[in-house]
Order: structure tokens, then C-alpha cells, then sequence
């Protein structure tokens, strides 16, 4: 097993070592002591201000994708309306969830290097009028920030709850979930939170708790016990301690550093990132600079390489990014820099990698754009 001294994957990110000292503690049992309450409480009102929230904020074992699947499964009945606002992988991915849980789905759908245009949501829900409005803040495999906010307020003009994947954007670029009217907030532990893909975050509203009561879905992911498991210390099963544990350090780490100091890095590094690519004749992937994420930077796979041979020769050089999946899987690649990485040292000897590698075997810039 090859081990990297330059990690830039959009996830799982290098875990910080005082993260990483959190894993390593014996603790009691999680399902019975006050200091395992007081210690996810505690988590509970970090993500709150990380979020931007003052809606509940449910911790559970999983990765980003339990949340995905559990939010969906707690607020759907089958037959009920979604409209899927998708951008990229997740976006239509998520549609395609509702879809298998026996959801009426229409997708608002946009060019994996396009953000969300407000204009044809606002048609589209005023005409479906749909239970469930889906959104990606970040999509990661094509590195674009999609705006929150215009989607939330057409939300509340057709009665709509509003489910949002931040997963790969909290805690690295504001999501204001209360301003934006999110009912249904999706996180996971492996991205910008720095820790291993062991815990999913869900911001639940009230209108959407109102929705799971009604809905009334019961099962492993289910939301419905989250409810009152803090305050009846009675979690749904044993917790992992010693995930909360290193969640509460993280979380210290971003409000000790300051919100918006930490949006500055990841903006900051981002940048630099854009701007070294391109310095090295490497196209961006999204179409304009201004929804960039600050999270992920995506890029074409230069021409003259395929993926394969860019990802061996990086590799080689101890540097590890992300490859892509669908119809992206060979053309486009992906820096992650986010949490501990975004990091402008690691990013800058990640660049400098990069350019050694593509000098040895130069760019050729008159390329046609491979439109995916
Ligand atoms: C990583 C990620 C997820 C969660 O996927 P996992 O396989 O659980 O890590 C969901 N949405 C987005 C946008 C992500 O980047």
C-alpha cells in the first residue's frame, strides 16, 4: 500500500494529528454516560454556528450518503413530488434516489460545468409544486458552487421543503442555512471536517421534523428517533465516541481559527490553485471562474495524457488527487483542498509536482473543449 506525502483528494482529506489523537482514547459507553451526552450536545451547537442554524442538528454514524438517503426516505411517501436541481453527479443522483423510493421526480438539470440559473426552477416549481426541492451546494466531482439562497426563497413561495447536500462545502465556504431557508441540511465527516468517513451531519428544520412525523418511516437511517435521543439519552444505537470526539476537536479548530478566516483560506487557496493551472495551460473545467468552489478545483486532463498516466506519474511523485466518475471518469480531475488542506503550502508543492510532470511531456493548447 503506496502511502502520499502530498494528499489532495476531494475526500477523504488527511486527518489532522489532533484530530487524529481523538481516535485514540478509551472511552465508556456511549450509549448510557452523561459525558458522551454533554459531548455530542456540545457538537450539536458548534454545527449550529458552523451551519448557520438554529435548527436541530443530528449527528449519526454513516457517511455523507446515509444522510442523502436517510433525509429522502424520512420525508417521501411514494407518489410525492420532488424536483431535483442538479448540476453534476450528486445533483442527478439524488433525483435518481427519489426516484427509486418511489418519488414523482423532475429534474431541473444544467451542463455539469454550469451553476444553477434560478430562472427555470421558479417555472418548473411553480408548475410541478413539488413536496421536495433537492440542491447541491458543491459539487464536487466538477468543483461548482452553486447558489443557495434564490433556490430556498422559490422554496417558500410554493410551500416546498428545501434538502441541500453541503457535504463537501460546510465548513469551508458559508452556507447559511436559516438565511437560505434550508429544511433539510446533508453533511458528512470526511470532507472539509477533516475526519474519517465515519459520520453524517443532518440540519433538520422544524417544518421539515413536521414532515418526518408525518412521513413516519422507520429503519436504520430513519431521522425520527433523532429527534428526542439527546434528550431522552436514548440514541438509536451505540454512538461512536470516539468519531464525536475527534468531530469535537475539528470544530474547535474552525471556531478557534474564526469562520470567516477559514472561508478566506479556502478562497485564498482556491484561487492560487486556478491560477497556477492555468498558468500551466490547464483548462478549468467550470465554465465561469465566479462558481468555482473554493472547496475542489476541477480541470480538463491535459491533452496528450490520459488519466491514467497523469494519476501514475503524480502518484510517483508521492501526490495523490481525484480522478471523476460517469461521463467526467478520464477527462476531468480533481484537486481537493479543502479543511486540512486547504492549505496553501501543500498546495503550492502539489502545483510545483504538477508543473515538473507536465513539463516533462508539455500541453498542447489548441484543444477543442470536450464537452461532457
Ligand atoms: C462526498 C460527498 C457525498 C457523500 O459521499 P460519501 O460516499 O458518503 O463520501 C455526498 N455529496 C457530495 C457532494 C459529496 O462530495
Amino acid at each position: 500500500m503506496q502511502r502520499y506525502s502530498i494528499p489532495l483528494t476531494p475526500g477523504p482529506v488527511s486527518i489532522p494529528e489532533e484530530v487524529l489523537a481523538a481516535y485514540q482514547f478509551d472511552y465508556g459507553s456511549a450509549d448510557l454516560e452523561e459525558d458522551f451526552f454533554r459531548l455530542y450536545a456540545g457538537c450539536e451547537r458548534d454545527l449550529q454556528m458552523v451551519l448557520g442554524t438554529q435548527s436541530q442538528v443530528t449527528i449519526q454514524t454513516g457517511e455523507g450518503m446515509l444522510a442523502l438517503w436517510g433525509a429522502l426516505k424520512s420525508v417521501l411517501r411514494p407518489g410525492d413530488r420532488v424536483l431535483a436541481v442538479a448540476t453534476g453527479i450528486f445533483g442527478y443522483g439524488i433525483g435518481e434516489m427519489a426516484r427509486q423510493l418511489g418519488a414523482e421526480v423532475e429534474v431541473v438539470g444544467f451542463g455539469h460545468d454550469q451553476a444553477i440559473d434560478p430562472q427555470p426552477v421558479w417555472e418548473a416549481a411553480k408548475r410541478f409544486r413539488p413536496r421536495l426541492v433537492t440542491a447541491v451546494h458543491c459539487e464536487t466531482p466538477s468543483g461548482v458552487l452553486n447558489p443557495l439562497d434564490v433556490v430556498g426563497a422559490i422554496c417558500r413561495d410554493v410551500d416546498a421543503l428545501y434538502y441541500v447536500d453541503f457535504v463537501a462545502s460546510a465548513g469551508g465556504a458559508p452556507v447559511e442555512m436559516d438565511s437560505c431557508r434550508i429544511d433539510l441540511g446533508l453533511g458528512g465527516s470526511q470532507k472539509v471536517f477533516s475526519l474519517m468517513p465515519d459520520l453524517s451531519v443532518l440540519a433538520v428544520s422544524d417544518r421539515a421534523w413536521a414532515a418526518v412525523e408525518e412521513t413516519g418511516y422507520v429503519g436504520y437511517d430513519a431521522l425520527k428517533p433523532w429527534r428526542t435521543a439527546l434528550g431522552d439519552r436514548y440514541f438509536p444505537y451505540t454512538h461512536n465516541w470516539h468519531a464525536l470526539a475527534g468531530l469535537a476537536v475539528s470544530l474547535q479548530m474552525l471556531l478557534d481559527e474564526g469562520l470567516a478566516e477559514v472561508y478566506t483560506r479556502h478562497a485564498e487557496v482556491a484561487a492560487y490553485c486556478r491560477q497556477r493551472l492555468q498558468s500551466m495551460g490547464v483548462r478549468l473545467f467550470p465554465a465561469d471562474e465566479d462558481f468555482a468552489a473554493p472547496t475542489v478545483t476541477a480541470a480538463y486532463v491535459p491533452d496528450q495524457w490520459t488519466w491514467d498516466a497523469l494519476d501514475a506519474a503524480l502518484r510517483s511523485n508521492g501526490m495523490v488527487v481525484g480522478g471523476n466518475y460517469g461521463d467526467l471518469a478520464g477527462k476531468v480531475f480533481r484537486i481537493g483542498h479543502m479543511g486540512s488542506q486547504a492549505n496553501l503550502n501543500l498546495v503550492r508543492r502539489g502545483m510545483d509536482v504538477l508543473e515538473t510532470v507536465l513539463t516533462a511531456h508539455p500541453v498542447r493548447q489548441t484543444a477543442p473543449s470536450p464537452r461532457s
